[in-house]
């Protein structure tokens, strides 16, 4: 039998950023998982940082940190999310990283004496980069390489080069060049055009690539005259111009790309033959996202609330766990500033839950733990995330058991009572990015608990991405009291989930629940905290008719 070809899907973005690539790539990844095959996923990143890591999320969105600890590209949430299939640090290429394999090697010799440049050595090692995942596992039938940036932008050129040259090493059914654009709708013409299209794939020639597909974002579907029209001037045939309209929720982009032929064409030129998807489920799961019966309320506070691209794999897992519940959840987003400076009860006062998203730093701090107190007093659902529950565990410290001045030794180095401190071994690494807990780390759960009762399994695996534990010293104190420590690292030295006996569900873990759910699958923690604020939303109404108006409503997850 002839040795099975691992296949090569090349997506670039032109005319402007933030059309979708991630999503479009994932979508596109599957469906062709969804006809049978094996495929996996690279984001090609040119920035020069080695890794998202040290990068501010409120520029660059989330860092996504996966089991092996590698801190990635935000797409890589799309990936794990879409495919149901958790990524490696071989997913993701930065520039950042190839320079840094290419000096080291070129300080070792092993150049032997010739001069190192762009093209061949930079080029080679982008090959090598993207064919790791298949090297690695030859069952990989499809993989889907996505070039971030846009075309025409000069960091992106090395890849774009590495992509055409490897598209030219092997026979033209190996590989296939998608390139997604926008088509914008001029108000004042009433008309779309297509100008912008024609440039960025003209740019894309220029540099010896020439799309096989479009992917076109538009306001309006795009019509056949208008397909016609971009397929003339981009040399290709109308029916490979994918018309790409908003839909109401991402994961409808499948199936969109599905009824406009993007899976078939692809496979044809690839010479994949597997007969059509099994859709089914995935319609399934879209139809419930659309037509929730019930609808929550759940308040995300946070230092900088205004760039949801930092909080994306919260906003999806908000949106999975609904889709479980047959809720729509709508997202309130609170700042914890504002909070401090007017009082919990302004903003808090017709919640169904409240979730502390992870961060770093004492800015907004205070605030938090007000409205921790707040919702664990008015027993409204809570989920504290990292540094949401141990801004809990401070609250507790201070409100419950009198330690007025309990705090986390990331903001304080003198402190009386620091609840929330570093492990004695990390004390003295003072480095950035080295020192933090990253990637999947087991724990065991308490019998007797929410957490135990979501997972329904007593060890589990979660993604950690923090530098400072709770601190056992005070374990004692909180013995007795209703602050229940409900999961611990098999060696029972770190506290991994903290609970609140006495309360509907109150629920903070050292750990990013958020990193691991999926459409299909909502993470168990989300799956009962939305359950639970369904719960109260119902009590909430009862108490105040006048909001039974929100219950009623059916419309989308937002
Ligand atoms: N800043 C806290 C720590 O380093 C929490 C980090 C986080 O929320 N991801 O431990």
């Amino acid at each position: 039998m002839p040795e099975k070809k691992t296949k090569y899907i090349f997506v670039t973005g032109g005319v402007v950023s933030a059309l979708g690539k991630g999503i479009a790539s994932a979508s596109l990844g599957v469906l062709l998982k969804m006809r049978g095959f094996n495929v996996d996923m690279i984001k090609c990143d040119p920035y020069i940082n080695v890794d998202p890591g040290t990068m501010n999320p409120f520029q660059h969105g989330e860092v996504f940190v996966l089991d092996d600890g590698s801190e990635t590209d935000l797409d890589l949430g799309h990936y794990e999310r879409f495919l149901d299939k958790s990524m490696t640090k071989d997913n993701n290429v930065t520039t950042g990283q190839i320079y840094h394999t290419v000096i080291t090697r070129e300080r070792h010799g092993d150049y032997l004496g010739a001069t190192v440049q762009v093209i061949p050595h930079i080029t080679e090692e982008i090959k090598n980069r993207i064919k790791q995942p298949a090297k690695n596992n030859p069952d990989i039938d499809v993989v889907i390489v996505e070039i971030g940036g846009t075309v025409g932008d000069i960091e992106s050129q090395p890849f774009l080069e590495a992509i055409r040259q490897m598209a030219l090493e092997g026979e033209p059914e190996d590989s296939i060049f998608l390139h997604l654009t926008l088509v914008p709708y001029i108000e004042t013409a009433g008309e779309m055009k297509t100008k912008p299209t024609q440039h960025s794939v003209k740019a894309l020639r220029e540099i010896g690539i020439q799309p096989k597909m479009l992917i076109c974002r538009s306001a309006k579907e795009l019509d056949e005259s208008l397909k016609k029209k971009i397929g003339l001037f981009c040399s290709v045939p109308p029916k490979h111009v994918i018309s790409a309209i908003n839909v109401g929720t991402i994961y409808e982009v499948p199936l969109q790309f599905h009824k406009e032929g993007l899976d078939k064409e692809v496979c044809e030129h690839l010479h994949l033959e597997n007969g059509e998807p099994d859709l089914e489920y995935w319609e399934e799961m879209v139809h419930k996202i659309k037509n929730p019966t019930h609808r929550v309320k759940i308040a995300i506070c946070g230092k900088y609330v205004y760039l949801k691209d930092a909080y994306k794999s919260i906003i999806e897992s908000f949106i999975h766990a609904g889709q479980e519940n047959d809720a729509r959840v709508d997202l309130i987003w609170v700042s914890s500033e504002d909070i401090k400076q007017k009082g919990a009860d302004k903003f808090l006062a017709d919640i169904d839950g409240l979730l502390i998203p992870g961060g770093f730093g004492e800015r907004g701090v205070e605030g938090k733990i007000e409205a921790i107190q707040y919702v664990r007093e008015k027993k409204i659902p809570f989920l504290g995330i990292c540094l949401g529950m141990q801004c809990a565990v401070i609250e507790f410290a201070r409100n419950a058991c009198g330690l007025e001045d309990a705090h986390s030794y990331e903001f304080y180095a003198d402190l009386k009572h620091p609840v929330i401190h570093l492990m004695a071994d990390q004390e003295g690494i003072t480095d950035m990015g080295g020192t933090m807990r990253l990637g999947a780390y087991p724990a065991v759960l308490d019998k007797d608990s929410k957490s135990y009762k979501a997972y329904d399994t007593e060890k589990i695996s979660e993604r950690h991405r923090h530098r400072y534990e709770f601190n056992n010293s005070y374990r004692e104190m909180f013995e007795g009291t209703a602050l229940k420590l409900a999961g611990l690292s098999p060696d029972g030295r770190l506290v991994e989930i903290i609970e609140a006996a006495n309360h509907p569900w109150f629920v903070g873990v050292q750990f990013h629940p958020e990193l691991k759910s999926r459409p299909t699958r909502a993470h168990p923690l989300f799956r009962d905290f939305i359950a639970a604020a369904v719960e109260y939303s119902f009590k909430r109404v009862k108490s105040n008719p006048a909001a039974s108006g929100d219950v009623q409503s059916r419309q989308r997850v937002g």
